[in-house]
C-alpha cells in the first residue's frame, strides 16, 4: 500500500538585505490582515469563500493570486481547528501565523555560489518578487539535497517570523510502500504514570504480549516545573515581554524531548516483522480535560497528542503504518482486566483485579487491552482471555528490575522478553 509521507525542512533567510526584510514584512502584514477579513465571513467552505470573496480580496489585498488562495485555506484551517478545541464563549483570536506560499509562487533552486547556495524566489504580489539566500544545518541540508535530486517533491513553502528573523519551512512529500498485512501490533498509549507506554503483539502469537517499555516524560515535568517557576517570578514582576519569550523556549525544549521520545518509540516498533502502530484518536481532547481535571492525564494529553503526531510523520518515513482507534475502541481500556476482562475501579499505580486475582502496571493494562481490541478487529487470534503472560515479571516488577517507578525517559522495562 502506498502512502504520503512528508518532512518539514526549515532554512534560515540567510543576511537578506534590508529592502527584501522591508518587502517580506510588509507582505506578511497584507497576508495577516487577508486571512483576518477571510475570518470575519466564518464560513469553513473553501468554495463559498473562493465564490463571495475572492474578486473582492483581489480588489483589497495587494497579493499575488495565489497567496490570496493559501490565505483563503488558512483561514479555513483555523476555524476548523479553533471549533475543534473552543471552550465556552472563547473567541478567536489569531496571534501567530505564517505565510504559505505553493508552487504557484515560489521558486526554490541551488546555484554555484560557494557561501550562499540555496536562493528561494517569493513572489509578494503582482509587481514585487524577492530573492532570498536560504542556509541550512547539517541534516536539514542533507534532506534538502534528496529533493533537489528529485527524492522529494517540493510541495508548499511556509515563511515563519520569529524573533524578527525570517524562517523558510519547506514542506516535501514522497510516495511510501508501507506492508499491506503487518505482522506485529504495536500500541502506544499515554499513561496516568507515564508519558507514553508500548507494548506488542505478533501475529503468530497474538496471546502473549511481547514486550512493554514506559516513557515516563520526566524530563518534560522537568523542564515545565523549572519554567513555571520562573514565570511565576517574572509575573510578580510583571515582565510580560519575558514571560513570553520564555514560553517559546520552553516549548523548544519540550518539543526536543518529543522528539527523542518519538524516536526511541519508532526504534522500539522496527525492531519487530512488519509493524504497525496503533494510539488512540485525541481529537477533541479538551473536552476531556473538564472531567479529568485532577489527573495527571491533563498534565500528559497534550504533550502527547504532539507526541503522536512526531510519531506519525517519524513512521512513515521508515515505511510503518499510523493507525488511530475511535473513543469507542478505546473505552474502558483502563478499568478492564486484560487476563480475565472483568471490569473494575483503579486506584493507584497497580490495577487489581478482583475477579482473578491479577495485578499488574495499570498503564501497561490499558495498553495491552487496546492491542487486543485492535488484534481482533483484524482478525488475529480468538476472543479466548489471553494467556496468563509470564506473570512472575508482569505482575509485579521488582523495583530494582526497571519498574515504571524506578525508569527514566526512555529506559526500558522489558516485562516480556521476546519469545
Ligand atoms: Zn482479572
Amino acid at each position: 500500500m502506498q502512502k504520503d509521507a512528508q518532512v518539514c525542512v526549515v532554512g534560515k533567510v540567510f543576511k537578506p538585505n534590508r529592502l527584501k526584510v522591508l518587502a517580506l514584512n510588509r507582505t506578511f502584514n497584507e497576508y495577516f490582515r487577508l486571512v483576518k477579513w477571510y475570518l470575519s465571513f466564518n464560513s469553513k467552505s473553501k468554495s463559498f469563500l473562493h465564490e463571495n470573496c475572492y474578486e473582492k480580496a483581489k480588489e483589497l489585498f495587494n497579493l499575488n493570486t495565489a497567496l490570496i488562495q493559501t490565505a483563503r485555506d488558512k483561514a479555513v484551517e483555523i476555524l476548523k481547528s479553533f471549533e475543534k478545541v473552543k471552550e465556552k464563549n472563547s473567541i478567536l483570536r489569531p496571534k501567530r501565523i505564517s505565510m504559505r506560499f505553493d508552487r504557484r509562487c515560489y521558486r526554490f533552486s541551488k546555484t554555484t555560489n560557494v557561501l550562499t547556495p540555496y536562493w528561494l524566489t517569493l513572489s509578494l504580489n503582482r509587481r514585487e518578487r524577492v530573492s532570498l539566500p536560504v542556509a541550512f544545518g547539517e541534516k536539514q541540508k542533507q534532506r534538502i539535497e534528496e529533493a533537489l535530486r528529485g527524492g522529494w517533491e517540493f510541495t508548499t513553502v511556509e515563511m515563519v517570523k520569529r524573533d524578527g528573523q525570517w524562517y523558510a519551512h519547506f514542506i516535501l512529500k514522497k510516495s511510501v510502500e508501507v506492508p499491506d498485512e503487518p505482522e506485529t501490533v504495536i500500541t502506544i498509549d499515554r499513561g496516568e504514570h507515564n508519558l507514553a507506554v508500548a507494548v506488542a503483539i505478533s501475529k503468530s502469537n497474538p496471546n502473549k504480549p511481547i514486550k512493554g517499555r514506559f516513557w515516563r516524560g520526566q524530563e518534560i515535568k522537568q523542564i515545565r516545573g523549572l519554567y513555571g517557576h520562573i514565570r511565576r517570578k517574572l509575573q510578580e514582576k510583571s515582565r510580560v515581554g519575558k514571560v513570553k519569550e520564555l514560553k517559546g523556549k520552553e516549548r523548544r525544549k519540550v518539543d526536543q524531548q518529543l522528539h527523542i521520545i518519538a524516536n526511541q518509540i519508532i526504534a522500539y516498533a522496527k525492531q519487530f516483522p512488519k509493524p504497525v502502530i496503533v494510539m488512540e484518536n485525541l481529537n477533541g481532547i479538551r473536552q476531556n480535560f473538564k472531567k479529568s481535571k485532577k489527573l495527571n492525564k491533563r498534565f500528559h494529553s497534550l504533550p502527547f497528542r504532539k507526541l503522536q503526531i512526531y510519531i506519525e510523520h517519524k513512521a512513515l518515513l521508515e515505511g510503518i503504518e499510523v493507525r488511530y482507534l475511535t473513543k469507542k475502541e478505546t473505552r474502558n481500556t483502563s478499568k478492564t482486566c486484560h487476563r480475565c476482562g472483568h471490569v473494575a475501579q483503579v486506584k493507584g499505580r497497580m490495577f487489581k483485579c478482583p475477579k482473578c486475582g491479577m495485578e499488574y502496571d495499570r498503564d501497561l493494562n490499558a495498553c495491552i487491552n487496546i492491542a487486543h481490541g485492535v488484534m481482533s478487529s483484524m482478525g488475529w487470534g480468538s476472543c479466548e482471555p489471553p494467556e496468563p503472560a509470564d506473570e512472575g515479571i508482569g505482575a509485579k516488577p521488582t523495583p530494582n528490575a526497571g519498574s515504571p517507578q524506578a525508569s527514566t525517559v526512555g529506559s526500558s522495562l522489558e516485562l516480556f522478553p521476546p519469545s
